[in-house]
């Protein structure tokens, strides 16, 4: 973070972080991104500042709903500052609007080393609308503006473009590290480099498998979903699974550039389910798991997983990585024993890392196949906090948080 300490001393810091945490019985049910802040806040703490943080959580859609409130955050909060060891005055919780007085009043009163948290900023339709005149109402709040909210930052809104743009704004440590590590993945990996991609949609992640193409990956490993729409443009039938019939042409095309069919690993079998899943995409009560032998699936059959030879070849692959990119799931692995492919490529990359490769994973099913697979997140070299952020840098783009705060006069990042 470039932010000189003697400069934030008494000073007002906005803090955009990424507090979307899940609620559960009025309490934060998993504080991982209170967790991930606290390197940030404690530098601006021991420096003295007064820190307000501002966050969205759900999607209240520029309304004020209560199962949205970032009240409950309080306590998780105080709870994650002492459990780091960061000294701080007091938390405070206002719920006033962006322009109102009473929440300058509270500003007011802040000393230093004290903490506002603001209500959801996504309770002012402005947030989503990257509106201007809401962005001068925070901008107002302080005197620095600090981006940590690295999931957020693949999106143009008042938080992440407009308020940066306007007053003094630096990165935070969150973000600084997603940026270093990402950005290294990308310019020097180091060969052999294997990216494995999985999740439902082709549409999401076409981009990124072209980018790591182009970035020196030598093999791209897909499974999930998306690797029926990829078999059904080489021809296979796909029986009952889930293909993006828009995206085979797409696929096709991408396949058909010189030396991306070599680098591009496919599903040699699978496990499924007898007849399609229900409406709302689950499994239907009763339904057991049935092998298939080949590429190709069956009219009957919906494939849900990778198989048994295509789990072997994609460990021997990630055997060989010295770098390793992982996004997505390789089955619907909410559902045993569909999350067979997705807890064996977890631990073949966490074995991996333990032999010096260097693993990098975002995406939050994905995360959530980790925790399944028994391991936790110091098993990998890094597991980014963005899901849609970190795909879309890894497909190559200058994401809008990041433009906003380097284009900051000011502002060294
Ligand atoms: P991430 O959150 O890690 O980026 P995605 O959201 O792209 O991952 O994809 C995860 C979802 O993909 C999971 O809900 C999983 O159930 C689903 N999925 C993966 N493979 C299949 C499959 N063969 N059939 C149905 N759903 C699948
Ligand atoms: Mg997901």
């Amino acid at each position: 973070m470039d932010i000189d300490v003697s400069d934030i001393n008494n000073k007002r810091v906005l803090v955009r972080v990424d507090y979307n945490v899940a609620i559960k019985d009025g309490r934060v049910a998993e504080p991982k991104r209170i967790d991930a802040t606290m390197p940030t806040l404690k530098v601006l703490l021991d420096g003295n500042a007064k820190v307000i943080l501002i966050s969205h959580l759900g999607r209240p859609k520029g309304k004020k709903e209560p199962k949205y409130s970032m009240r409950p955050v309080v306590a998780a909060l105080e709870a994650s500052l002492r459990s780091h060891k960061v000294a701080f005055g007091k938390v405070v919780f206002c719920d006033e609007a962006f322009a109102s007085p009473g929440l300058r009043a509270t500003v007011a009163a802040l000393g230093p080393k004290d903490i506002l948290l603001c209500e959801n900023l996504r309770y002012d339709a402005g947030e989503e609308a990257d509106d201007p005149a809401l962005a001068r109402n925070l901008a107002a709040l302080a005197d620095i503006f600090v981006q940590d909210a690295f999931g957020a930052m693949h999106r143009a809104h008042a938080s992440t473009d407009a308020l940066p743009k306007m007053m003094k704004s630096v990165f935070g440590l969150l973000v600084t590290r997603e940026l270093d590590v990402l950005g290294r993945l990308l310019r020097e990996p180091k060969a052999p480099f294997v990216a494995v991609l999985g999740g439902v949609k082709v549409s999401d992640k076409i981009g990124a498998i072209d980018n790591l193409l182009k970035a020196g990956a030598d093999k791209v490993l897909i499974g999930g979903a998306m690797s029926y729409t990829f078999l059904a443009a080489q021809g296979h039938t796909c029986g009952r699974s889930l293909v993006q019939k828009d995206w085979i042409e797409p696929v096709k095309k991408l396949l058909s550039v010189k030396g991306v069919a070599d680098k591009i690993v496919l599903c040699e079998d699978h496990v499924g389910i007898e007849g399609a899943l229900d409406a709302s995409g689950a499994v239907p009560k009763g339904a057991v798991a049935v092998p298939v032998a080949g590429a190709s699936i069956p009219a009957a059959i919906c494939a849900l997983d990778i198989g048994p030879k295509t789990i072997t070849r994609f460990v021997a692959e990630i055997e060989k990585a010295n770098t390793i990119f992982w996004n997505g799931p390789m089955g619907l692995m909410e559902v045993a024993p569909f999350d067979r492919g997705s807890i064996a490529v977890a631990q073949a990359v966490a074995q991996r890392t333990k032999e010096g490769a260097k693993s990098v994973l975002g995406g939050g099913d994905t995360i959530y196949a980790v925790s399944k697979a028994g391991l936790k997140e110091d098993s990998f070299t890094h597991v980014s906090t963005g899901g849609g952020a970190t795909i879309e840098f890894i497909e190559g783009k200058v994401l809008p948080g990041v433009r906003a705060v380097a284009g900051t006069p000011s502002a060294i990042s």
